[in-house]
């Protein structure tokens, strides 16, 4: 519970462009915030399933790991 509200209060309030880039539903334009699953495609692939809170729509996203992530 502590720490879902330090990683709120923390969090920017803005989409910062050199940081993690979180989903958008493409329904209701609401944020995603963590993933449902994620799996292992490649070598440097990963994809994650979202499931968006507010409408119930899932959509996933795939995105290539070029270096270490320093985004958790
Ligand atoms: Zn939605």
């Amino acid at each position: 519970m502590s720490a879902l509200a330090d990683l709120m209060s923390t969090a920017s309030p803005r989409p910062d462009p050199r940081g993690c880039d979180l989903p958008t539903c493409p329904v209701c334009a609401d944020s995603m915030i963590a993933a449902e699953a994620s799996a292992y495609l490649a070598d440097n692939a990963i994809s994650y399933l979202w499931t968006c809170d507010t409408c119930g729509y899932g959509f996933v996203t795939k995105h290539t790991l070029r270096t270490k992530i320093t985004c958790n």
